[in-house]
């Protein structure tokens, strides 16, 4: 019997709907064509969830001080030593660092725990990391942190503006939608900010590669442009806004056109152009996410966008708004519940405390914010903070200035961790490490960045000892005396709790507003289909409008909207715009760190790759860290393509992969953030950032950090692949590695500054290969430095290794497939020190689509042979390209390639 089960991805912020069958062992996932925010559409990593559900790695058990012990020691020790430091030390003396991971369920008994019951703020998430500077500019914009508008806006906008969002990687479902609607009309236009020329910026009609951290300059220059151009939408500011002479009055003093291009660094014709399409398009959507909100201007960056769709009126109308893609699952759940140092609960501030305090019927209440993450981790770091919960992140990695959170978990007293994985680089410092479920085991909510709560719901039991998160909360809650207000039989009802807080005392007053699912019982909830709030009167999902021809739907009522007609969250219903100065970074770039490092995601990997690295086909995409630099500081600083070099700011410092990229903004680098101690040698990436932060949300400035960069200095490289683990971190002569999960194999990107001095004797150890094996194969040259072995057992290769002075080495995806097929066939065994097969066309190369495992020589000559000119082409004859879309760019890259190579 297979039994199919709707739930939501568990990855970003789009919160695509899923449906996901288990036949005995086997886990399939497809897209939910019925849930309105994906229509079945998935990217390359929701396709391949199925992979991440096994049990490898996890944490099954409690664990005390490095010993398993059972559930009740282990909430005993958590309780009994939260206790005693309030005790001691006052309920600022404890902290909650939470997670956008967290189901909507986990983060309202967090957050009701440390506000209502413990009497401190002190609970903050990796959500301020990545969307804090959203949310306090939907505050000082709005009155209240709510995004107006719906992805539908994407399908209808005649033009949408990017802003610092490589969308097409990190959001890919969304930047699909905007490809088709520009297929559909191919009058509607991209345009693109953003420092580099990322895949997203490839498809645009206009990137403006503005120089980083000008984005306010921008805004401010395009506010006056349409004031001056006469597209003010004179009601709406007269009879729902407030600000506007100020604002514009700041707006002005950033200069003509020509200031404002040199200030961005761009072209003056390609501001005109830029300024000159938003004046003349009403049906504008400015979305923006990462790029704009990590920034020590992070919330002026939000305001000035708001600004320009306030003095047109262009918010909460059917194509037309600024919209907030958040990064994370649940973001918006935890921002909604108030799971935030700078919220009290259900979108009420600290001046509400009373009304709060008066709903949960609890001993005290948080009155003052607490501490938002940076200053979290700096309490701890001075001993003001003496215990602390980390709940489903991994700060140790995503933090900046990582390697001082490190040492301030070395100073805390009681560090507990809850995360479903037993090896973090976060759960080494834990003193009690409690094993949480995990995605397909979790039962609850998550809302989306289109406002849509949607059910994520249990397809697996829990394995071993693990459980829920509120659960776990639940229970340390009752050991702390606090019974009665966490008695919660299943997250319906904590659900049920939490709608009832959003209408308390409502009234109108916030739009925040779940009150029509107040009284769900646990059927209702067990079937709650995806619906978007405020929902105030129904317990239906809004009536989907149908599909309209070439895959874009009609309109749907404006009820999926907010503020079209003012109504704004703050006392007088009016909307403020915000007198926002442009500011630089925090720290400029000087003699010593003389470039600027931009930090981001890649395609196919999440967060510090806890999930996604189970998956070999997303880990096969992007397989190493990298630093990209443009080709013209490449060669001022000595730097080769595809050579490794040190990155250094005065924070750290991390070794990668050199990529030199035209489409890398002169002066600039950029790192992916993944990469961590789990899996490479040096690459955490928030050990080189800055921790400044924006004065108003907290938000780290990941953009921005003045770095430098300078040749590792490898004496050799190599790479190892082998059926079993190999332990790295004491390997000797080894001064770089990288970890990549294979399907049935390991790989091993290494280099060293030293070569060893008997480089067979070495291979064996590292391989594990005893001096008895007889299958050791081996070819070495040494005038050349070239050395070569394989072990191969039973007919099937074992492990190998090939090591040279240049990283010129054989193509891995070859010799990785042969674990795949088990024993070697003769012709293989006598290609395998050559490193490629005998037959060409068996080596598929490097993977470039990820959802159809598809490489890129299969591509580049099914173009070749095939004379293919389109992605389209290229998908009908391999697929690929053909699900999620977000390989089509490097598609293109090679049909460029093959047309130049003609
Ligand atoms: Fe998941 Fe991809 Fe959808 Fe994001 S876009 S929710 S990662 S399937």
């Amino acid at each position: 019997m297979v039994a199919t089960t709707r739930t939501t991805c568990p990855y970003c912020g789009v919160g695509c709907g899923l449906r996901v069958s288990v036949d005995g062992n086997e886990v399939k996932v497809a897209g939910d064509t019925e849930h309105p925010s994906n229509r079945g559409s998935l990217c390359s990593k929701g396709s391949a969830l199925a992979d991440t559900a096994g049990l490898e790695d996890r944490l099954l058990h409690p664990i005390v001080g490095g010993r398993r012990v059972s559930w009740e020691i282990a909430l005993g020790k958590v309780a009994s030593g939260f206790a005693h430091m309030i005790a001691e030390h006052g309920p600022d003396a404890v902290a909650f660092y939470v997670s956008g991971q967290l189901l909507t369920e986990d983060y309202y008994v967090a957050n009701k725990l440390m506000k209502g019951y413990i009497g401190s703020a002190n609970i903050d998430t990796n959500s301020r990391l990545c969307m804090s500077s959203a949310v306090a500019g939907h505050q000082r914009a709005f009155g209240e942190d709510a995004v107006p508008g719906c992805y539908e806006d994407l399908d209808l906008a005649d033009l949408v503006v990017l802003v610092g969002s490589n969308t097409a990687w990190c959001h890919p479902v969304i930047y699909q939608r905007i490809v088709k609607a520009r297929e559909f009309d191919n009058e509607k236009k991209l345009v693109v900010i953003d420092p580099r020329r990322t895949s997203t910026a490839e498809g645009a009609d206009l990137h403006l590669a503005i120089k980083p951290g000008t984005d306010v300059a921008l805004f401010n220059g395009l506010l006056a442009y349409l004031a001056d151009a006469g597209v003010t939408d004179s009601d709406f500011l007269r009879d729902h806004t407030g600000g506007s002479a100020t604002a514009l009055e700041t707006a002005r003093e950033g200069g003509d056109l020509r200031a404002v291009a040199n200030t961005c660094g761009i072209d003056v014709a390609d501001v005109e152009r830029f300024y000159g399409w938003f004046a003349n398009t009403e049906k504008t959507v400015t979305a923006f996410s990462q790029g704009v909100n990590q920034s020590t201007s992070g919330t002026d960056k939000v305001n000035a966008i708001i600004n320009c769709h306030l003095l047109t009126g262009r918010i909460g109308k059917p194509g037309a708004g600024p919209f907030s893609i958040t990064g994370q699952p649940n973001a918006m759940g935890g921002r909604e519940v108030g799971g935030m140092a700078s919220m009290l609960a259900a979108h009420m501030g600290f001046e509400a405390a009373d009304t709060v305090r008066r709903f949960w019927n609890s001993p005290v209440i948080a009155r003052k914010p607490g501490l938002k993450a940076v200053e979290l981790f700096d309490a701890i770091d001075q001993g003001k903070i003496k215990a602390v919960w980390i709940m489903a992140t991994n700060p140790v990695v995503s933090m900046p200035d990582a390697d001082a959170v490190k040492m301030a978990l070395t100073k805390c007293e009681l560090v507990v961790v809850s995360d479903c994985m037993r090896r973090t680089d976060t759960t080494l410092f834990a003193d009690v490490l409690l094993p949480a479920a995990a995605w397909g085991e979790k039962d609850g909510t998550v809302t989306n960045s289109e406002r849509i709560i949607s059910r994520q719901r249990a397809f697996l039991t829990c394995p071993g000892e693990a459980r829920p998160d509120w659960w776990i909360v639940c229970e340390v809650a009752r050991r702390l005396g606090f019974g009665e207000a966490f008695d919660f039989e299943n997250p319906a009802a904590i659900f049920a709790e939490h709608a009832r807080l959003s209408a308390y005392e409502n009234d109108g007053a916030r739009a925040f507003d779940l009150g029509g699912l107040a009284e769900l019982d646990n059927g209702d909830y067990a079937g709650l289909e995806p619906i978007r709030w405020p929902a105030t009167s129904t317990r239906r999902n809004p009536p989907q409008p149908p599909f309209a021809k070439g895959g874009t739907r009609s309109e749907s009522s404006n009820s999926a909207r907010l503020f079209a007609n003012g109504g704004f969250t703050f006392p007088d219903g009016r909307a403020r715009l915000i007198d926002v100065k442009a500011k630089p970074p925090a720290y400029a770039p000087d003699a010593e760190f003389p470039l600027m490092l931009n930090t981001g995601r890649v395609r196919d990997h999440w967060h510090t790759m806890t999930r996604t690295a189970k998956s070999p086909r997303l880990a096969s995409h992007i397989s190493e860290p990298f630093v990209e630099i443009h080709p013209e500081d490449a060669a001022h600083y000595g730097i080769e393509d595809a050579t490794l070099a040190t990155v250094k700011t005065r924070w750290g410092s991390l070794i990668a992969r050199v990529t030199a990229n035209e489409g890398q903004r002169p002066g600039t680098l950029f790192a992916p953030i993944h990469w961590n101690d789990q899996f490479a040698s040096r690459a955490r990436v928030g050990a080189l950032v800055n921790p400044a932060v924006c004065p108003i949300s907290g938000e780290p400035e990941f953009k921005h950090t003045p770095v430098r960069i300078e040749p590792f200095g490898a004496a050799w490289y190599g790479f190892a692949l082998a059926a079993r683990r190999l332990p790295m971190t004491r390997a000797e002569r080894i001064d770089y590695w990288v970890a990549v999960p294979g399907q049935r194999f390991w790989r091993y990107e290494l280099a060293g500054r030293e070569s060893p001095e008997d480089a067979s004797a070495w291979a064996r150890r590292l391989l594990k290969i005893g001096e008895r094996a007889i299958d050791w194969i081996e070819y070495r040259d040494d005038a050349a430095g070239v050395y070569r072995a394989a072990h191969v057992d039973g007919g099937a290769l074992e492990a190998c290794l090939f090591m040279a002075k240049a990283p010129s080495l054989p193509a891995r995806t070859w010799l990785s497939s042969l674990f795949v097929q088990g024993g070697l066939e003769e012709c293989d065994r006598t290609a395998l020190l050559a490193g490629r097969p005998a037959d060409p066309a068996a080596d598929t190369g490097p993977q470039v689509c990820s959802c159809f495992g598809v490489g890129r020589n299969t591509i580049f000559e099914a173009i070749r042979a095939g004379s293919l000119k389109t992605p389209a082409a290229v998908g009908e004859a391999l697929n690929a390209g053909t699900n999620c879309g977000s390989c089509v760019p490097e598609i293109k890259a090679l049909l460029a390639e093959a047309a130049r190579a003609k």
